[in-house]
């Protein structure tokens, strides 16, 4: 059984549906830690009362240091929400060794690395919860987002494989797969490409971050114990 409003970290908190999770927890009283990779992103965080600490997950060294600043002054954390993400499309035919790490790094192998270093704290309270968002590409695929969709398939299945490892000790490992939601990484979509889109989507509108947020917090309380390794889909239907 968790203390009241578990104290929270969220990975790329600075914007978009990170930013909406950290400041939904905050509110609703809980602990919130959140990472942003510039001092202006941290400044932002700090203004609403949310901690902010600067993370890199494309950098070996930044997630070093975040990692062991985790160990020296937050081993009180029992819920991790890994959000952080960047997209760099390109087809496949002319993706570049670095846009596919690049990827890679933020999603997949950062999400591996910051869980490791979360679990520890939650294996001694027996209690926590992971949330990883990932995306409905990772089901559905999307053209010039191999990089992408394969990196957010592969922390579906990661998810899974963790649910079953620390199941025994009531930490909960779930992903949340958003369809397109309103932030400044769909920002760039033509408004021609957008009317596209929306017409495939039985709710015929994109996403707010907000939503997210609400789903994300219904995942890591109490009422949601008996939910773990799924994949919770919010796309306005856009794949059912
Ligand atoms: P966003 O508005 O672009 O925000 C991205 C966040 O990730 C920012 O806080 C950013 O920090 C952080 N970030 C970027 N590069 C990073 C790095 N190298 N290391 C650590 N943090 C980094 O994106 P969003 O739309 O809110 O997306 C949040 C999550 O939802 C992502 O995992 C994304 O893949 C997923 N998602 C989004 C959609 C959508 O339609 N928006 C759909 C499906 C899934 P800075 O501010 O410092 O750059």
């Amino acid at each position: 059984m968790a203390k009241d409003s578990p104290k929270v970290l969220i990975t790329g908190a600075s914007r978009g549906i990170g930013r909406a999770i950290a400041l939904r927890l905050k509110e609703k009283n809980h602990e919130v830690i959140g990472t942003a990779t510039s001092k202006l992103g941290i400044e932002s965080l700090a203004k609403e009362g949310v901690i902010g600490i600067e993370l890199d997950l494309n950098n070996k060294k930044s997630i070093e240091t975040f990692n062991k600043l985790l160990v020296n002054e937050h081993t009180d954390i029992s819920v991790l929400i890994n959000n952080a993400g960047i997209t760099r499309d390109n087809i496949v035919l002319r993706m570049t060794d670095d846009e596919w790490m690049e990827v890679m790094n933020v999603h997949l192998n950062g999400n591996f690395k910051i869980s490791k270093t979360i679990l520890k704290f939650m294996l001694k309270k027996r209690w926590g919860r992971i949330i990883n968002i990932t995306s409905v590409s990772a089901s559905i695929g999307n053209k010039g987002q191999s990089n992408y969709s394969a990196a957010k398939s592969g922390v579906e299945a990661f998810s899974r494989s963790l649910a079953k490892e620390v199941g025994s000790r009531a930490i909960t490992v779930n992903s949340v797969a958003p369809g397109y939601i309103e932030t400044d990484m769909t920002e760039g979509i033509t408004a021609e490409i957008k009317k596209e889109i929306i017409n495939q989507i039985p709710l015929s509108r994109f996403g707010r971050a907000e939503e997210v947020a609400e789903l994300v917090e219904f995942l890591i309380s109490e009422e949601a114990s008996y939910i773990t390794g799924q994949t919770i889909h919010i796309n306005g239907g856009l794949y059912m």
